[in-house]
């Protein structure tokens, strides 16, 4: 009899199947503006936008981050990259019988910085306790909604001065050809820092999580507009983001590896272990797909944020088969797959 496996929640090709075959097709269909079956970061019903995400991160306490920010960051992020408004969280959180409450304190106060910080407060939430080694210390699933803004509406009405645009939200299928792909920050920073620092490696030493909460620096894309597709690369990096947006916007995306914001630390260590920087999660970072006439203006907006000073142009939108090309730095080309499933489990 087929068990679950690691993969089935690694976030690539792997889980995407499992997920359509074995939980999706058992819901019966919405009717949603973004509907579940789209596998968007978030879904939208009635122009309210929701999305939850369970956090299972080891350990709990990483260097740059903890599982208390990772819930906060992940559920505000996935609800701002749909181009909407967070406006609040519920927080469930399951614990490990024995667990020392000290640690309990300090996860819940990483929460209230957190969203303190991003300025979407936890307003319910569940608590629950399991038996000794019938979990491993804490899980804790967060769910947000979000609302639509003028700056939204504003965003594309500028975007559909130059083409037609599909959806009204920020979804994976929205590209088309010509469209410009933007990276917000360095990548692959959160899973090599959490590899290295539960495996002993001692590149977290150079290397952090870029956990954070990016509906700021968002907004400051939003308002300058032309924006059409968002998303936060976390399980299977930049390499599942952008082969998601290929079929399902049916586009081809042309990168230019040289392009591609990486801190030496996260090459280095990433050689070293035999792994993809492209696969690997982030939690601070946001990939953004926009008009080709307003991209540099959107560039410079983020530019100045904390969250995306090292943002940069990474690559385009083509007509063509559903597929990431890659300009290699040797000046030849190759295609990026998309993962089965990231290589570093347990990042989130
Ligand atoms: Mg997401």
């Amino acid at each position: 009899m087929p068990k679950i496996i690691m993969n089935h929640g690694a976030g690539g090709e792997i889980m995407q199947e499992f997920l359509a075959k074995h939980i999706i097709s058992h819901f019966p269909k919405a009717g949603a503006d973004v509907p579940l079956e789209a596998m968007d970061d978030s879904a939208v019903v009635e122009d309210i936008v929701l999305t939850i995400d369970g956090h299972t991160v080891s350990p709990l306490i990483f260097p740059g981050g903890d599982i208390g920010k990772i819930s906060v960051a992940g559920c505000v992020n996935d609800i701002s990259v749909m181009g909407a408004t967070p406006i609040a969280i519920a927080c469930s959180v399951i614990l490990e019988e024995g667990l020392d409450i000290e640690i309990v304190d300090k996860i819940m106060e990483s929460i209230g910085r957190t969203s303190k910080e991003c300025g979407v407060p936890v307003v319910t939430g569940d608590t629950k306790v399991m038996e000794s080694g019938a979990l491993d210390k804490m899980v804790i699933t967060t769910a947000a909604i979000g609302k639509r803004s003028k700056l939204l509406d504003d965003n594309m009405i500028i975007a559909s001065k130059y083409r037609k645009v599909k959806d009204r939200w920020c979804t994976d299928s929205n590209l088309a050809p010509g469209d410009v792909i933007i990276a917000s920050g360095t990548l692959g920073d959160h899973g090599v820092a959490l590899l290295s620092f539960r495996e002993g490696y001692g590149f977290e030493s150079v290397i952090q999580s870029d956990v954070a909460p990016l509906n700021k620096m968002i907004a400051e894309g939003l308002k300058v507009g032309g924006i059409v597709t968002m998303k936060d690369p976390t399980r299977g990096g930049l390499a599942n983001t952008l082969n998601e947006w290929c079929s399902k916007s049916k586009v081809e995306i042309e990168i230019t590896q040289s392009s591609i914001p990486l801190r030496e630390g996260v090459i280095n260590a990433c050689d070293l272990l035999g792994i993809d920087p492209l696969s690997i999660g982030n939690e601070g970072k946001v990939i953004i797909g926009c008009v080709p006439e307003t991209a540099e203006a959107i560039l410079k907006a983020i530019k100045r944020t904390p969250e995306g000073k090292d943002a940069a142009i990474i690559g385009s939108v083509k007509e063509g088969r559903p597929r990431v090309i890659m300009r290699t730095e040797v000046g030849g080309k190759r295609i990026l797959e998309p993962p089965s499933g990231d290589p570093v489990p347990r990042i989130c």
